[in-house]
């Protein structure tokens, strides 16, 4: 499970986020809304700690990010450790990321080869199975340049799969798409929610969030205004910042 607590972030004096409390349990989706600058991506990378909080702490299953308690101090964790960490959290971009000079299979064997956690034959066995999943086996030798992109979202869902991750964030993962393009994007999404997969999915698309999230969260200027139930966020919002915000999105 993941468990944000109390996090507090600046970028010089602008305070982006201002305490956010946020529990994802094991085998949950939460969706997360809100306007743009409202913190969303901020909040996100402080779950892998791409971002360090100035207050405020992450952990993972128990496990702190980015810190080590010793009494009642807490020391950074060394870069070789953070990444060890960040490993076991899956990040979905907005723009897919992927490495362009290498083959979609190459993207997905990269992470679980050079990082040891897999031999060469069993990572290409996983990622060949990973494409089935995503809908991509005949993609395999393709480079990312030849794919749509829905094909090249899917391919990097794939490859956040292949570490085995205990969560998987997702930064408006089909933002960036053709209006055509999202629907297949989003049944992978949907596909791994029915799963198990414990996900955080940042992102706009209501009637995704309506039928997949067993929470929706609303966040403006850098606080949680409301979370709960799909049913009572969407479409019972309490706050009139959440029914502003809907007014328009709907
Ligand atoms: P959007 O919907 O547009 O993606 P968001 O909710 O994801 O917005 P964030 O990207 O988290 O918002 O940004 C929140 C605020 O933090 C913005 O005012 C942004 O300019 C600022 N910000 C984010 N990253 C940095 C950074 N690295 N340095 C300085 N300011 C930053
Ligand atoms: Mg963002």
């Amino acid at each position: 499970m993941v468990d944000v607590r109390g996090v507090h972030k600046s970028f010089g004096d602008n305070e982006v986020l201002r305490g956010v409390d946020l529990r994802v349990g094991t085998g949950e989706v939460v969706v997360v809304l809100g306007p743009s600058g409202s913190g969303k991506s901020t909040l996100l990378r402080t779950i892998n700690h791409l971002e360090k909080t100035d207050r405020g702490l992450v952990s993972i299953d128990g496990d702190l990010i980015g810190y080590r308690r010793r009494g009642d101090k807490l020391y950074e964790l060394r870069e070789r450790e953070i990444l060890r960490q960040r490993a076991h959290v899956g990040f979905v971009f907005q723009n897919f990321n992927l490495f362009p000079h290498l083959t979609v299979v190459e993207n997905i064997v990269e992470a679980p080869i050079s990082t040891g956690r897999k031999p060469r034959a069993e990572a290409h066995a996983q990622a060949r199975r990973l494409l089935a999943r995503v809908g991509l086996s005949d993609k395999e030798n393709a480079y990312p340049r030849h794919l749509s992109g829905g094909q090249q979202q899917r391919v990097a869902i794939a490859r956040a799969l292949a570490l085995e991750p205990k969560v998987l964030l997702f930064d408006e993962p089909t933002s960036a798409l053709d209006p055509e393009l999202v629907g297949e994007v989003l049944d992978v999404i949907r596909d791994l929610a029915r799963s198990g997969t414990t996900m955080i999915v940042v992102t706009h698309e209501i009637g995704f969030a309506r039928d997949v999230a067993d929470s929706v969260v609303f966040m403006d200027a850098g606080v949680v205004v409301e979370q709960g139930p799909p049913a009572q966020v969407l479409d019972d919002p309490q706050h009139p910042r959440t029914r502003a915000f809907l007014s328009k999105v709907l």
